[in-house]
């Protein structure tokens, strides 16, 4: 039986004072539930000291982005074994922000992707269409692009274990919530390509979120559905009662 993850994306929200405010009230707040585990994504200048503070509590602690060198002449990057030295086991990678604002294509997440696997860090791939992508019927051709060549040279061994976010843009921090049916839909087709592109157990066994505007009144009927494991979340990630809300709702 497949794990929920709970994923909160601080995105670039919170400094160290206040991360370390919200660390201390999400534990409080937290409660274990056998079959959900939770992730929580600072921004990295608060990575160090979020993973101290959640040493003694069930959550995992994750970056929200990665570069694809290990080490040199690459200004404001930050490398694989970095974020390990600083206790991350997770990290977010082609976010659609990093996509849309960052200019990052389906290469860049590719190499991004094998370096995180190659360091032993666990991927959320990120994956999910536009509205207009959407609405001119484009929408599964984008995103089989986008795991076909996000996941390009990457053996059913190396991808096991990783997990997959589909999120689609017009989702994410709008309010505009994809129904329950609607991305059941794209999670079975997302999770059928798994198994066309590497088998029926990779496909069974991989953890595949929903991100855009979950919030504790819709978690439980998203999550419900039978290929949605659990929550990539983004605004209601930065209030614990919100944040905790959807974890006892999963
Ligand atoms: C996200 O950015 O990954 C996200 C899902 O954001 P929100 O929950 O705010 O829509």
């Amino acid at each position: 039986m497949r794990k929920k993850v709970i994923a909160g994306n601080w995105k670039m929200n919170n400094d160290l004072n206040e991360s370390i405010s919200l660390i201390k009230s999400i534990k409080e707040n937290l409660v274990d539930r056998d079959n959900v585990k939770v992730i929580i994504a600072p921004p990295f200048t608060s990575l160090d000291r979020a993973s101290q503070l959640i040493s003694d509590a069930n959550i995992s602690l994750s970056a929200q982005n990665m570069c694809y060198e290990d080490s040199g002449a690459f200004t404001g990057a930050i490398s694989a074994s970095m974020l390990k030295s600083v206790g991350c086991e997770y990290v977010i990678l082609g976010h659609s922000e990093r996509r849309t604002l960052f200019g990052e294509n389906n290469g860049d997440v590719n190499k991004k992707m094998k370096k995180a696997i190659s360091s032993e860090l666990t991927p959320i791939f990120c994956i999910g269409e536009t509205l207009e992508e959407r609405e001119s019927g484009e929408m599964k051709n984008v995103i089989e692009k986008q795991v076909r060549e996000g996941l390009d040279g990457i053996s059913e061994a190396e991808l096991s274990g990783a997990i997959l976010a589909y999120e689609p843009v017009w989702a994410i921090g709008t309010g505009k919530v994809a129904t329950p049916d609607q991305a059941q839909e794209v999670h079975a087709f997302i999770r059928n390509l798994l198994k066309e592109l590497y088998s029926e157990n990779l496909a069974n066994n991989t953890v595949i979120q929903y991100g855009g505007s979950v919030k504790p009144e819709n978690a439980a009927e998203l999550i419900g559905q039978p290929d949605i494991d659990g929550a990539l979340v983004g605004g209601a990630c930065l209030k614990a009662e919100s944040f905790v809300g959807i974890i006892k709702n999963a």
